[in-house]
């Protein structure tokens, strides 16, 4: 039976990737990577840390392009695709306009659904942004719906989807992180030469990544709700940090959206305690997460990894869809504020018996075994089926 894994952005990739390499080994079910090219180029690079190809690539992406025009695209494209390649299920993960768009898709087509990732909500619809309405949407048209957490299955129930369709299995990205840890084990590149090449300047990686008191903090922002004064509030919080702690770099893999590119080089180039980097491979993102002291972000899934690697995370949001790393202690919302960033930053840096308390939790979010979960539910329910 063919299952299409429908991936669009890099997240996609990197929590898909455990799942479609799970399924590949299945006598029953054949999986089809099927990419939407909503973020071409960092798609790309995650899926080759796996050495996954796409085996039909929709090419939707097109300069200033509106989330109207990027849905319906997504829309047609999915629902043509499925005419030309009947499936006999649709996995799409997470809430990008993608999922929106390819769940829509196999619904019209009676294809059934299984939504990876499903389950997580701010609630808060005053501020109702993109990913909150999708992931939403798409809740009452899964079959199956594969929750990381029992918060994520609390509240399907709260909305009325049906208990049996509801699979509390983990969250893939940790399949992905023990994996990409594991490879990382296996290489002999020396801390230089793999800060070449990523891009870090000698001197900086020297004085920060190498010497024994170096420390780091590792930066990721690339949200919506952030463009225009959250992320100039954000750069000059990060230049404030730099600025009172001398002895911590900055290292800044730069999101390629154009609304994210422009403050950030405005405001950071040229501070030597900042690196600014392209946006780099999964593997190399664990390797600095790995060796970062702690991590500045928005991401949702650089909040679900760090606790396994033992890293606090600020997030720079005012709310979260991932309570339950904040409640654990990792993580904490600081929005993008820059006086309460810096406090809190400060904080981390110069009080070790917090930190160290912050570091030392467990990961709410899995352990790695989502992947043959899902493969699992999917073998017995489409061998039912058929
Ligand atoms: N990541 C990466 N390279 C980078 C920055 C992040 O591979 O330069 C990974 C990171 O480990 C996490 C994912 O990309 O798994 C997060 O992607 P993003 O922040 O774009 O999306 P979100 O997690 O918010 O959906």
């Amino acid at each position: 039976q063919q299952v299409a894994v429908v991936v669009g952005t890099r997240p996609e990739a990197i929590k898909m990737a455990p799942i479609y390499r799970e399924l590949s080994r299945s006598s029953i079910l054949q999986p089809i990577l099927l990419s939407t090219g909503q973020h071409r180029e960092m798609l790309k690079q995650a899926l080759d840390v796996f050495n996954l190809t796409p085996d039909f690539d929709l090419g939707l992406m097109k300069p200033n392009q509106s989330l109207a025009q990027l849905t319906s695209q997504t829309l047609s494209a999915v629902s043509q695709f499925l005419q030309q390649n009947p499936m006999d299920a649709v996995l799409v993960q997470g809430d990008t306009t993608s999922v929106l768009g390819s769940a829509l898709a196999a619904t019209f087509a009676k294809i059934p659904i299984g939504h990876v990732e499903a389950g997580l909500r701010t609630y808060d619809m005053e501020h109702p942004f993109p990913e909150e309405i999708n992931r939403r949407l798409v809740s009452p048209l899964a079959r199956w719906s594969f929750v990381p957490t029992q918060l994520n299955r609390q509240n399907l129930l709260q909305e009325k989807i049906d208990p049996a369709g509801i699979h509390v299995t983990g969250n893939s990205v940790i399949d992905a992180l023990l994996w990409t840890r594991e490879s990382l084990a296996s290489q002999t590149q020396s801390v230089q030469e793999r800060a070449v090449q990523l891009g870090l300047p000698p001197e900086f990686s020297s004085e920060f990544l190498e010497s024994e008191t170096g420390r780091f903090i590792l930066v990721t922002g690339h949200r919506r709700e952030s463009f225009g004064s959250g992320f100039e509030s954000i750069c000059r919080g990060l230049l404030e940090i730099a600025r009172r702690f001398s002895d911590v770099g900055i290292v800044y893999p730069v999101h390629l959206n154009p609304q994210v590119q422009e403050p950030v080089k405005r405001l950071l180039r040229g501070n030597p305690q900042i690196a600014l980097i392209q946006p780099v491979s999964y593997q190399d993102f664990i390797w600095l997460m790995d060796r970062s002291y702690f991590l500045l972000s928005d991401s949702g899934g650089v909040q679900e990894e760090a606790p396994s690697l033992g890293k606090p995370v600020l997030v720079m949001r005012s709310t979260t869809e991932r309570p339950e790393g904040v409640e654990a202690g990792t993580c904490r919302l600081v929005g993008t504020d820059q006086h309460v960033m810096v406090s809190e930053a400060a904080r981390l840096l110069e009080d070790r018996e917090e930190y160290l308390q912050r570091s030392a939790l467990k990961n709410p979010y899995g352990d790695g075994t989502a992947a043959q979960c899902i493969r699992r539910i999917l073998e017995e329910d489409l061998q039912k089926a058929s």
